[in-house]
């Protein structure tokens, strides 16, 4: 191929674009440097070698002090393990001229023939064609060499122009790839963070903030799931209604944030006394509700006297002692949530009636 003799950038010039901070980071964005060898690559150079003739080729990244090769067809020992070269190299003129550098007999050339892999490798011949990104930056080229001076044709060098194409193309591709991976996984992060979010959320919505029990809406809840449970396996369930005696006094007396510690107190002690299958529930203002599965008159009625022995019997505390009304039921054959709790509720007056601090059953 009949091309005029190039002129070489000098020194400085080249010095300036490998160290060039932009040219540098697109180099390192493509995250191909230091990676091993890969068929996408290889198939470039080989093809390249194959179509040119020339003994070697290579898909080389200039960092900014070494030339990594990402690929590297026919390159011998130690520089085939290495896969990288310090020190200035043809890759470096290529870099820097306009388009492809096409080199038929380097020592032919007072410039080119000091370069070091001259005399270290024996190079003769070279044809470099720059890869470039979108953005204009050299991130280094895709280049033939040949131990022997050598005419490159016309076809050998558009062979390289095409090739570098294509390998410009799998750097893009490895990088977007790479984008969409870390996409992913920031989606995938904001995906655990709203589901989190949602935890909590159902967490609030069905929790008594002051007791941390149940509220009357994961009450109901729940009374629906055991009511469902029951048709199937026939076991027995009962309800206890709590109603704190006197609870207006407590507030009248010693305020509202008193009141609230009495509360507390009477959750805890539900809590404490409660199997893990009961359901225990601040369904009001000072009411609670306590579910127990499995359970059939007589065992309400003992958890109901043991809970309100419990309250009774708690340390006094800044309130004085408090005692709590108990109305217990136990499902009967075909009876809805409503009707079991108001005959609860029912059952709650009754206690209240007779005095307060007691379990009235219905
Ligand atoms: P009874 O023995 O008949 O149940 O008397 P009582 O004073 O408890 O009467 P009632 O059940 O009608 O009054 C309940 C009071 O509970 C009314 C309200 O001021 C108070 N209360 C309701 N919710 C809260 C709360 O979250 N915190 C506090 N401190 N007081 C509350
Ligand atoms: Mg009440
Ligand atoms: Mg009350």
């Amino acid at each position: 191929m009949e091309t005029p003799s190039p002129v070489p950038a000098g020194e400085a010039s080249i010095l300036a674009a490998l160290m060039d901070p932009g040219r540098v980071a697109a180099v390192r964005d493509t995250g191909l440097l230091d990676t091993p060898p890969e068929e996408s690559f290889d198939r470039l150079t080989r093809l390249a070698a194959k179509l040119t003739g020339a003994p070697v080729t290579l898909v080389s990244l200039l960092d900014s002090s070494r030339d990594f090769y990402k690929s590297a067809f026919g390159l011998g020992e130690p520089l085939n393990t290495a896969r990288q070269l310090e020190g200035r190299s043809f890759c470096h003129y290529a870099m820097v001229s306009d388009g492809p550098l096409v080199l038929a007999d380097v020592t032919q050339m007072a410039v080119f023939c000091d370069v070091p892999t001259v005399k270290s490798l024996g190079v003769r011949a070279y044809a470099g064609i720059p890869l470039v990104t979108a953005q204009g930056q050299v991130l280094g080229s895709f280049c033939a060499v040949d131990f022997e001076p050598r005419q490159w044709t016309e076809t050998d060098v558009e062979v390289l122009v095409e090739l570098a194409h294509s390998a410009m193309r799998e750097i893009q591709l490895r990088k977007a790839v790479r984008e969409s991976d870390a996409l992913n996984r920031r989606l995938l992060e904001q995906l655990q963070r709203v589901d989190e979010l949602n935890r909590a959320l159902a967490e609030l919505a069905t929790t008594d903030s002051l007791t941390g029990l149940r509220n009357r809406r994961a009450f109901d809840h729940s009374l629906a799931l055991e009511l469902a449970i029951v048709e199937r396996h026939h076991s027995p369930l009962s309800l206890l209604m709590l109603d704190v005696d006197h609870f207006k006094r407590i507030n009248d007396r010693l305020g509202h944030d008193a009141g609230d510690q009495v509360l507390q107190m009477i959750g805890q002690v539900l809590s404490a006394g409660a199997r893990v299958i009961d359901i225990v529930a601040r369904v009001g203002g000072e009411e609670f509700a306590v579910l127990l599965p499995n359970t059939g008159a007589q065992g309400a009625l003992e958890v109901a006297e043991r809970v309100r022995l419990a309250v009774a019997q708690a340390p006094p505390g800044a309130h004085g002692g408090v005692t709590i009304s108990i109305g217990a039921v136990t499902l009967q054959d075909g009876e809805t949530a409503s009707s079991l709790y108001a005959r609860a509720d029912a059952a709650l007056y009754s206690a209240k009636e007779a005095g307060r601090n007691r379990v009235a059953q219905a």
